[in-house]
C-alpha cells in the first residue's frame, strides 16, 4: 500500500481524513479516504500499487453480448444504453458536427460503433484485452492498448472522450496533459464522472456505489474536476448531467447497505437526487465539457 502526504492533483499537502468505506463489490476490504482542503479532489489514501490493484478488477462484471434473449432486463439495459449513447451523441455534435474521436476506456465500443455509424472517425483506447477483441470483432473497431496513448500523433483529433474512467487512471495530472496534446486546436475534452457532492453521495455516505474503493481512485466535485482541467490549457465550457446514474447508482448502494425493496426505494432515491440535483447541478454523475485553447 502506498500513503499520500499531497494532494495527487494539486499537490497541496493540507489533507484530511474524508471517509471509510468498503469494497462491497468483490474484496469486502476496508479503505480510506482523503479529502484536499485546497482543490476538494477526495482520493484513495493509502492506495495498493498498480500491481496489486489489477487483482481488484474483474473483466466479466458489464452484461455479456452472448445473453441475447427475450430477458427484460437485458432488453431494458440496451434500450436505456442506445437513449444515453443518442443523448452524448446530441450534445458532442452541437459543438464539433463532424470529426475525428478517440474514446479512452472504450469498453466493448457501442458508443464508438454509433458514431462509426455517422461516419465519424473513430479510435478506441481499452485496457481490457477482451473488451478489446468484442469492440474489433463486433464492429470492427480500432481499439487499442493503453500504450496506444503515447503513439497516436499530436493534433490528430477533434474531440476525446472519456466515459467513467477518470476516477480509474493512476496519474490524473499527466492523462489530461496527453489529452491536450492529443487534441487538434480547439478540441473538445468531454470527461463524465460520478460527483460526490450529489444528494445519493450524502443519502448512502459509506455505502455510496460510486466510492467503488479501491478501483475509484478519485471523486471530483465539479470545482475538483474544472480545476484539474484547467490547468492544464483547457476551458470549461459547460456540464450536463446524466440523469439515469442516479438510479443505477442507488440501485447498487441499496444493496450494499442491504435494504428492503432495493428496486423500489432505488428509484425512489434516483428520482430524489435528480430533483434535488436541479439548483445547484449536483447530479449523480456529470458530463463536463472543455475547449483546448
Ligand atoms: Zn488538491
Amino acid at each position: 500500500m502506498i500513503t499520500l502526504k499531497k494532494c495527487p492533483a494539486c499537490a497541496s499537502v493540507n489533507i484530511e481524513k474524508f471517509i471509510e468505506t468498503e469494497d462491497f463489490f468483490l474484496s469486502k476490504e476496508t479503505f480510506s479516504l482523503s479529502k484536499c482542503r485546497n482543490c476538494q479532489l477526495v482520493f484513495l489514501n493509502p492506495r495498493p500499487d498498480s500491481d496489486e490493484l489489477i487483482k481488484y478488477y474483474q473483466s466479466d462484471q458489464y452484461i455479456s453480448h452472448h445473453s441475447e434473449g427475450l430477458n427484460p432486463f437485458v432488453a431494458l439495459y440496451r434500450y436505456l444504453r442506445e437513449r444515453n449513447i443518442s443523448y452524448k451523441y446530441n450534445l458532442i455534435t452541437k459543438l464539433v458536427k463532424y470529426g475525428s474521436l478517440l474514446d479512452i476506456g472504450c469498453g466493448t465500443g457501442e458508443f464508438l460503433n454509433y458514431f462509426s455509424l455517422k461516419n465519424w472517425q473513430v479510435k478506441g483506447v481499452e485496457p481490457d484485452l477482451d473488451a478489446r477483441k468484442h469492440a474489433k470483432a463486433e464492429f470492427g473497431l480500432d481499439v487499442y492498448d493503453e500504450n496506444m496513448l503515447n503513439g497516436f500523433n499530436d493534433e490528430t483529433f477533434d474531440v476525446v472522450t472519456m466515459w467513467h474512467v477518470l476516477e480509474h487512471v493512476l496519474d490524473v495530472n499527466q492523462r489530461v496533459k496527453t489529452v491536450n496534446k492529443l487534441l487538434k486546436k480547439d478540441g473538445i475534452f468531454v470527461v463524465a464522472v460520478p460527483n460526490y457532492l450529489s444528494w445519493d453521495a450524502a443519502h448512502y455516505n459509506r455505502f455510496w456505489a460510486a466510492y467503488d474503493v479501491p478501483r475509484h481512485l478519485y471523486h471530483f466535485s465539479p470545482n475538483a474536476l474544472i480545476n484539474l482541467v484547467e490547468k492544464f490549457n483547457f476551458k470549461f465550457l459547460e456540464l450536463k448531467p446524466l440523469k439515469l446514474d442516479s438510479y443505477y447508482i442507488s440501485l447498487i448502494s441499496e444493496n450494499y447497505k442491504k435494504g428492503r425493496l432495493p428496486y423500489l426505494n432505488g428509484f425512489i432515491n434516483g428520482l430524489k437526487s435528480n430533483i434535488y440535483a436541479k439548483k445547484k447541478q449536483n447530479y449523480s454523475s456529470v458530463i463536463y465539457f472543455f475547449r483546448k485553447n
